[in-house]
């Protein structure tokens, strides 16, 4: 009796994955996807002298992209292969895209790929792997890995502005805010999420709340439009004062702290709010089933001190600071989004 087809095709495309993985990082890093839109129709020949890689190298990563659904392919009237973009190229890949995810991609690429090689490391030790993959010492996650380097500094700045800007819109739909006229987007890094907020509420003035050195890089990624009811504010969530706001918003920051600080920093929230304010949490929730949410959590652990959560778990550290009436969207997008309402 040979191995089921189908479970030899799954175990198959699980051990395949880093290899799609890199297929896609590297074409994006080599720009063959913004190539192939401004000049469609190319050979493997021709896209090799415009990224300056062998020919042999080119086909190989052009044949793979093709057959991940990224590229298409077909046969010229001089019997040569051409390539063009698929859909998904043309939707996440160019670096122009409105939902361009090249920023995460890069990151992904540069950041989380090498802390990756030292996961049996990371779940051995139950910590991440800076030191490991990088050579650097981490006593804080921000300042000494990613924003003691400008260039990484704003490679990581990116990355959070592509997938907020893909999520955003989704996460400031999720409740009924209308009644909240003040918010304040804490570790709001570039803005992008509050930008979708003011969009979405119109009556609704935000303000961004992050580390000096990101705020200060903050207007790079300002809209062109660029909405006057957003406003930046510089400080440390875990030392400075909080704004005043009737809503405070988490979008992916707790999963970068370990319960204890999570603790210290609801306690400090729950502090600055009064009857009535809420907490807008946005996670990607573990919930057992979706491969995505515990894949990230494996993330978190390689690169934070901090992990995915449940639901329930969201709702206990909430309680404990006297934050109730939690409701839970399932966004369908990268976040689910969490509201809960202080007592
Ligand atoms: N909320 C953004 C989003 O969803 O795209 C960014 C999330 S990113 C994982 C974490 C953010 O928290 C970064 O922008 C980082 O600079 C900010 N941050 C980290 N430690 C902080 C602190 N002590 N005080 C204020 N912001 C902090």
């Amino acid at each position: 009796n040979g191995p089921q087809k189908d479970d030899l095709q799954r175990i198959i495309e699980l051990m395949d994955g880093f290899k799609a993985s890199k297929a896609l990082f590297t074409a994006s890093r080599l720009g063959v996807f913004d190539l192939l839109q401004s000049r469609p129709e190319l050979d493997a020949a021709q896209v090799a002298q415009e990224i300056k890689a062998s020919v042999k190298g080119t086909q190989c990563l052009l044949d793979a992209c093709v057959s991940l659904g990224l590229l298409r392919s077909r046969e010229s009237s001089c019997q040569k292969r051409v390539y063009m973009n698929a859909a998904l190229a043309q939707g996440f890949l160019l670096s122009d895209a409105p939902h361009s995810l090249g920023g995460y991609i890069q990151h992904c690429d540069q950041t989380v790929w090498p802390l990756f090689t030292h996961l049996e490391c990371a779940v051995r030790d139950g910590t991440h792997q800076h030191e490991k993959a990088f050579g650097k010492k981490a006593n804080d996650l921000f300042q000494d890995t990613l924003y003691n380097n400008q260039d990484i500094k704003l490679r990581f700045m990116s990355a959070m502005h592509s997938i907020a800007k893909v999520t955003g819109r989704a996460v400031a739909t999720a409740f009924d805010l209308s009644r909240f006229k003040t918010a304040c987007d804490l570790g709001g890094c570039t803005g992008a999420l509050a930008h979708e907020l003011t969009k979405a509420h119109p009556e609704m003035r935000v303000t961004v709340f992050d580390l000096p050195t990101v705020v200060e890089m903050s207007g790079r990624f300002s809209p062109q439009h660029s909405e006057n009811r957003v406003s930046f504010l510089a400080g440390d969530f875990f030392e400075d004062e909080l704004p005043k706001a009737d809503l405070y918003i988490l979008a992916r920051i707790l999963h970068d702290w370990p319960d204890e600080k999570v603790h210290v920093l609801l306690r400090r929230i729950a502090d600055s709010c009064t009857s009535g304010s809420a907490v807008l949490i946005a996670e990607t929730m573990l919930d057992g089933r979706k491969p995505h949410a515990a894949l990230q959590s494996l993330n978190m652990l390689v690169q934070t001190e901090g992990m995915e959560r449940r639901e329930r778990q969201f709702a206990d550290l909430l309680c404990q600071h006297g934050f109730g009436d939690v409701q839970v969207v399932h966004t369908g997008n990268f976040l689910d989004a969490l509201i809960a309402f202080k007592m």
